[in-house]
């Protein structure tokens, strides 16, 4: 088998089965760097997508029990509804209140959330340090929860939820009071502002910068953050949103999302693989370069 050579994997009566489920798929690429991983480290897995709908999901769970997958991802629209089929979650996943990995093993379904973990990962590889930090998340959603939960496991010194629907911010605050120093507000209030000039780390969890958003941006004035400020936007496609090219301008550290979706992929691959470490980097690249053919 040629190294990162998808096209050079021989499957056998013996190769484990992998793969991811949502709807609609064809626009994953956790085939591609899921596959590229395997590949590259001589592992006898396959790993497919399997677009299932919202209706016939508790079926595909028992088909993929039923035909002996060592385990599966899940995205959208199941990150929720698959935790009734599963026999235990574990407490990340239940805090978070989503699963993105199950691994299968020993006839029972293991529920996990490694989304928080990707998100985590890429400041080990960037190289900055969380702890004590104060911290802003722009957003409310599903992936909020998540990288709220993986800023506060991390130590950070405090998270501040700005939205655009303040309730919303404010029932996520108190969802995870318990982990942290946590506060929320309607991203247009005053008192947002004010927090901007004390904030290290500045999170956009938001869909603003892609797709039919592509021009847009969440109403922050970056101004107004210290100079030595990290902007991260888990959004990838496109590789800079409008808010990373403005954060660029003036100069502020910037991420993109193609860390946090390879660094998730990383972390499945190491419950399902049970061989330890695996190379985001490896991952990363390979996102990276199917992005890029827009695969
Ligand atoms: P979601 O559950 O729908 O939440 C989206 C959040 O953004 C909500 O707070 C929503 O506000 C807000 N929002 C949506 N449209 C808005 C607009 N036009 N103006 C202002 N706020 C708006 O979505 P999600 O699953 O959290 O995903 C959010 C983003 O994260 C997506 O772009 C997704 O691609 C990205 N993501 C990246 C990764 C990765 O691995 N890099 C992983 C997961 C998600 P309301 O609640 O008021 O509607």
């Amino acid at each position: 088998m040629k190294e990162g050579n998808i096209l050079s994997a021989i499957y056998t009566g013996k190769t484990k089965n992998l793969g991811v489920i949502g709807y609609p798929i064809h626009h994953s690429l956790s085939p591609v760097i899921q596959n590229t991983a395997l590949q590259s480290m001589h592992l006898d897995y396959a790993y497919i997508a399997m677009p299932v709908r919202e209706n016939e999901l508790e079926a595909a769970v028992k088909g993929l029990k039923a035909l002996n997958f060592t385990g599966f991802n899940i995205t959208i629209p199941h990150k929720i509804n698959i935790i009734k089929y599963l026999d235990e979650i574990d407490q990340s996943a239940s805090l978070i209140g989503a699963v993105n990995t199950v691994l299968i093993k020993n006839d029972r379904l293991y529920g996990y959330n490694t989304d928080y973990e990707g998100f985590i990962s890429a400041f080990q590889s960037v190289k900055f340090t969380l702890k004590r930090i104060n911290t802003v998340v722009l957003g409310a959603g599903g992936a909020a929860r998540a990288v709220i939960y993986g800023l506060l496991h991390a130590g950070v010194g405090s998270v501040h939820i700005a939205a655009r629907n303040a309730e919303k911010a404010k029932k996520l605050a108190d969802d995870f009071k318990e982990l942290g120093n946590i506060s929320s507000s309607d991203w247009n209030e005053k008192m947002f502002q004010e927090i901007l000039p004390k904030t290290d780390l500045l999170v956009n969890t938001t869909p603003l910068g892609m797709d039919m958003y592509i021009d847009k941006m969440p109403p922050v004035d970056i101004t107004m953050l210290p100079s030595n400020a990290f902007v991260y936007d888990i959004i990838y496609t496109p590789e800079k949103t409008k808010l990373l090219v403005e954060a660029e301008k003036y100069g502020y550290t910037v991420l993109n999302g193609e860390y946090m979706l390879a660094g998730q992929g990383a972390a499945a691959l190491e419950k399902w693989s049970g061989c330890g470490k695996i190379d985001v980097d490896l991952m990363r690249i390979a996102l990276h370069e199917a992005l890029l053919k827009k695969l």
